[in-house]
């Protein structure tokens, strides 16, 4: 789904946000538990509105709730007013002031004369708009202005015209950018993820059916058991007796999202076969052996650097410690007008373990730097409680370019590290020194080459063509 605007929370609104998560379930048991714990699971990937939809035995009944999936569900389990069936699909979405609104939730759902067609979808369709204008103009009614949309009318329309695999495999041909998404048509469940693999889908098996989700964590909390990720450019049909690979897109090359190694996904979760949790504590080893630091103590910017902050002290031999405690139950702030406001947002929800960080050199380390202001906000609060020196290590390499593929990070302007040096950005947020990890040691720690990942927000090079960016470059150049 395409990425809304920022959010502005002060600490967790500084870093980029995913925009959804999307599961599906074919079983023997009701679906909407599987679905509900699912996406519980999967919070993170998306917490402004959840939606499932499910077959009931005649047709798909859809239900959409704001906020988070517990309290979203809650009265409906209570009432007992959740949809019944035993297929069907669910999703989480990320959103923010402005587009809060339930219209544009998950899964869309659309009658065709191929039947109804409900489709939930994690990642961004760069050229929608040119796919939406085409559509319209075939006499195609749009009712928001998401990708989604655009993805269940074309895939509906392609089907009719060519079929059912020629016409998946033509909207998938057609469509550019990033998507993992759990489609039913009618009875019927699919999964399908997009040529280059942006982002991660696997597919799995629980006591009672089939599961599909964005990450293997749900599938851990489901009871169930991971089979595999759903290979890039592959459509699954899932049934009752199984699932099976029904076309194959092919693409010369791979283009993983890095950061979900990174940041976004949970770190209990396995990506393409690799473990996110090993990868971070990988991050930290290389980053200790990239930017080493002579400090008294590690400490993490919790909860983003502490995995990264373990591996860093164990690559470093400096002793690791909690020196910020983070307080979960203060509530979430979004736009808040005032510096002084901000700051005390901050404060808030940080507060400092005097005795870790008095008196001491505290190199502090983070998964990833995106505007910079937080992490001033943090050597602030470090240096009154007594640091003699805040050196700063970035457990990923500078973020530099706008991302198109389904993360909130569109604007250039918000990213300290374009056009700064270490040295530059260190005095703009207070820090004794500042130092990110090199692509490289971010590509080695994966275990994946620079061609099989998507680096675009690090390099501002994309794996397909971005319209917007070349207009950007061009106003630049004028
Ligand atoms: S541009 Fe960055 S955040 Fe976006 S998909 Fe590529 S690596 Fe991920």
């Amino acid at each position: 789904m395409a990425s809304p605007p920022q959010n502005l929370d002060p600490i967790d609104g500084q870093k980029p946000s995913e925009s959804c998560a999307v599961v599906g379930f074919h079983g023997r048991s009701q679906a909407f538990p599987v679905l509900y714990s699912a996406l519980r699971t999967l919070q993170h990937r998306g917490q402004e509105n959840s939606g499932v939809a499910i077959f009931d035995g005649e047709k798909i009944e859809l239900l959409k709730v704001d906020g988070h999936v517990y309290e979203g569900f809650r009265p409906h389990i209570e009432k007992n007013t959740t949809p019944k069936g035993t297929i069907g699909i669910g999703h989480n979405r990320y959103s923010t002031a402005g587009l809060k609104n339930i219209t544009g939730a998950g899964p869309f759902l659309v009658n065709t004369s191929s039947g109804q067609i409900a489709v939930a979808h994690n990642g961004e369709i760069t050229n929608y708009k040119e796919i939406r204008e085409n559509l319209k103009g075939m006499g195609m009614p749009f009712f928001t202005t998401t990708d989604t949309e655009v993805v269940v009318n074309l895939i509906s329309k392609e089907i009719k015209e060519r079929g059912f695999i020629n016409g998946l495999r033509n909207s998938m041909n057609v469509m550019r950018g990033s998507y993992s998404i759990t489609m039913m048509i009618d009875n019927k469940l699919y999964a399908i993820r997009d040529p280059l693999g942006f982002k991660p889908l696997v597919v799995g098996k629980t006591g009672d059916g089939t599961v599909v989700a964005s990450e293997s964590s749900a599938m851990d909390v489901l009871g169930g058991e991971t089979i595999r990720d759903v290979e890039p450019g592959e459509v699954l049909e899932i049934d009752e007796n199984g699932f099976r690979t029904i076309l194959k897109v092919p693409s010369e090359k791979k283009a993983h999202c890095m950061f979900e190694w990174v940041y976004f996904a949970r770190p209990d979760s396995v990506i393409d076969n690799i473990e996110v949790y090993k990868t971070r504590y990988s991050l930290g080893m290389e980053l200790a052996k990239e930017a080493p630091c002579v400090g008294d103590v590690v400490i993490p910017v919790p909860d983003s650097g502490r995995t990264q902050a373990s591996g860093y002290s164990e690559g470093s031999g400096i002793p690791y410690e909690e020196g910020l405690f983070k307080n979960r139950y203060s509530e979430r702030t979004f736009i808040m007008p005032s510096q002084a406001e901000r700051d005390d947002a901050v404060r808030i929800k940080l507060n400092p373990i005097r005795s870790v960080i008095n008196g001491k050199r505290i190199i502090l380390v983070d998964d990833t730097i995106i505007r910079g202001t937080t992490t001033k906000r943090i050597i602030g609060i470090l240096r009154k409680a007594g640091a003699t020196e805040v050196h700063v290590r970035v457990a990923s390499p500078r973020i530099i370019a706008p991302c198109y593929f389904g993360i909130d990070m569109k604007t250039r302007d918000q990213f300290i590290a374009l056009r700064r040096t270490d040295q530059e950005i260190a005095s703009e947020i207070g820090a004794d020194s500042v130092a990110y990890l090199s692509i490289e040691g971010l590509t080695k720690s994966i275990g994946k080459s620079e061609k099989d990942l998507c680096l675009g927000c690090l390099t501002g090079k994309y794996p397909v063509k971005i319209t917007d960016e070349i207009e950007y470059v061009q106003k630049t150049l004028e």
